[in-house]
């Protein structure tokens, strides 16, 4: 038995068929860039979204730094950012020579503390970046009343939450990505929808600001060799977009199958303690791209390393929250700053987490869980 975080060689032999004749397609046509496949992809994905516009691109972190860029914000203009997340979502940021503003992150859902975000609002604010965490959404209610309120732009990085479902309190349904200006997302490998090498895509409902995200995402041009803003050169290439054709008739089911692993563990591990299991927020759904714990009383890294030794690998998703990065240091916000993402920094676990999981290979890790708890 052989244990891993995913196993994308076992999700692959599944479709193996499938996958290997739509790049055979692909190989056959040589349409290696802009091929049939990436609008089709596009569209698919539009529809299953419910959403006007999907656009393409290379990979999830160009998918945020196209939808700055369309969004036309100015050197100097600060984002808000929550602390604990990959460091793709500010780095982007300051990349475009905007300011990235930190917030803090509530310790049970793991996202911005929307109670947070408007005591860091200036007149030079201009956008939020909420970052649907380990694949549950933010608490978008709150945060669209107070972008409404500031008029503020908000791009969601979907990058690790493609699927999941967020219900307004009205009854409202949309699909993360899809509630604020632009939603980002990445087709890594390893991600709930994953090609086989690098991709990105960003939605969007206006028609307008699609043009403009799909102008800068080809060298600002719409007509070849006419240039008429300032773009960059990020596309879906026709070989990832034709495997995630394939891919994405699979999305519902491969959330179903992480859900079900996410149950099993939150059952058959409820009675652990010196633990908190993910909270299940009641406004939205959870694709479960990761399946974090917190490991209280400073086990965290025993519990890891005790892991590692049973042969069960684990992830720590972040280790050092952005305003403690050398790159993202800034005067007067030092080590206390951000207490609920420094606290989560130590004690974060996440878990193996994948569709190909075996009953047998999740007994064991939950079996070692105990062990290690009852030592
Ligand atoms: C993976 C990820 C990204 C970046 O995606 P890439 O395709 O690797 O560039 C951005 N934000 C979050 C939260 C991610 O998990």
């Amino acid at each position: 038995m052989k244990i891993t975080m995913v196993d994308l060689h076992g999700q692959y032999e599944r479709i193996r068929e499938e996958i290997n004749s739509a790049i055979q397609e692909v190989l056959d046509t040589t349409a290696f860039i802009n091929g049939p496949q990436v609008k089709t992809f596009a569209r698919h994905l539009a529809e299953y979204n419910q959403i006007e516009h999907v656009i393409p691109c290379a990979n999830g972190t160009d998918a945020l730094q196209i939808a700055l860029m369309a969004l036309g914000l100015q050197p100097g203009d600060e984002v808000i950012v929550p602390v604990h997340t990959y460091v793709a979502t500010a780095e982007v940021i300051a990349l475009l020579h905007l300011e990235p503003v930190f917030v803090d992150c509530v310790a049970d859902r793991f996202t911005i503390d929307v109670t947070k975000i408007e005591e860091k609002i200036t007149p030079r604010t201009k956008a939020i970046v909420p970052v649907h965490l380990y694949g549950q959404c933010a608490d978008m209610a709150s945060l669209m009343e107070i972008a409404r309120r500031h008029n503020l732009y908000v791009v969601e990085d979907t990058a690790q939450a493609i699927g999941a479902t967020y219900t307004f309190r009205n009854g409202h349904k949309q699909k993360a990505g899809c509630i604020g200006d632009i939603g980002t997302t990445s087709f890594f490998p390893s991600k709930n929808l994953g090609c086989y090498g690098d991709g990105g895509a960003l939605f969007i409902r206006d028609n307008q600001l699609a043009e403009r995200a799909h102008m800068i995402a080809n060298h600002g041009q719409e007509i070849k060799y006419h240039h008429d803003i300032v773009g960059c050169n990020s596309r879906l290439d026709t070989l990832q977009a034709a495997i995630l054709d394939v891919k994405l008739k699979y999305l519902d089911e491969y959330t179903a199958a992480r859900n079900q692993v996410a149950d099993r563990y939150d059952k058959e591990l409820a009675s652990v303690k010196g633990i908190i299991l993910p909270q299940r927020a009641n406004d939205s759904t959870h694709v479960f791209h990761q399946y974090t714990i917190r490991v209280e009383n400073h086990r965290r890294d025993e519990l890891k390393d005790y892991l590692m030794q049973q042969g069960i690998p684990s992830m720590i998703y972040y280790p050092i929250p952005l305003h403690l990065q050398k790159a993202y240091t800034k005067e007067g916000q030092g080590k206390g700053t951000f207490p609920v993402a420094e606290q989560l920094s130590e004690e974060v676990l996440s878990l193996p987490m994948h569709t190909e999981m075996k009953p047998e290979e999740q007994e064991y890790i939950i079996e070692k869980i105990h062990a290690f708890f009852n030592r």
